[in-house]
């Protein structure tokens, strides 16, 4: 479903995307990270669609 919010990867079955962590301190280090990478974008936050890939998921 959808693309991965920081590196754009689209939901593939190898790489699946999850949604954001609704633990505040691993939600937050996700959109850091997320900003970070879209440095165009510094006030980035993620939507109700916002999603992560696996493998962004398991970096940050
Ligand atoms: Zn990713």
């Amino acid at each position: 479903m959808g693309w991965c919010a920081a590196c754009g990867a689209r939901s593939t079955k190898k790489n699946k995307t999850l949604v954001f962590p609704k633990d505040p301190d691993r939600r937050f280090q996700m959109i850091a990270a997320v900003r970070a990478l879209t440095l165009n974008n510094p006030n980035w936050n993620p939507t109700k669609t916002s999603v992560i890939c696996e493998v962004c998921f398991i970096k940050f």
